[in-house]
């Protein structure tokens, strides 16, 4: 069941909402549990979705958008590796460009070319 940290911006209270589905807090309205104000903000908490090891295959699509609203890009990364998604992906440049067997073959060829 997703779980959502707010703050109330007009008593400042802190308040926790529960959602039966991901689709109840797409609709819903929130309030402040303390004034009812319903200028009130999401805070993000990284607590619950700082472990390691975690299956992010098998979450909810409500955890998910929290960890992609967390904007931690470890655990983005980590989520999607493990639904499969396609990952931005790192530059290999770095490996090609040392001198490999390939280099070390050409430059045998180039000394006896020039020692014919
Ligand atoms: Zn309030």
């Amino acid at each position: 069941m997703p779980q959502y940290d707010f703050r109330c911006n007009s008593c400042e209270a802190r308040f926790v909402v529960s959602y039966k589905t991901f689709d109840d807090y797409e609709t819903a309205s929130i309030q402040c549990a303390e004034c009812g104000a319903a200028d009130v903000t999401r805070v993000i908490t990284r607590v619950a979705i700082g472990k390691s090891n975690r299956d992010y295959s098998k979450m909810s699509s409500g955890e998910m958008l929290s960890v992609l609203e967390s904007g931690d890009q470890r655990q983005v990364d980590t989520l999607f590796r493990q639904v499969g998604e396609t990952s931005p992906k790192k530059p290999s440049s770095s490996v090609s460009n040392q001198p490999g067997p390939q280099a070390d073959s050409a430059r045998d060829r180039a000394q006896k070319s020039d020692s014919d």
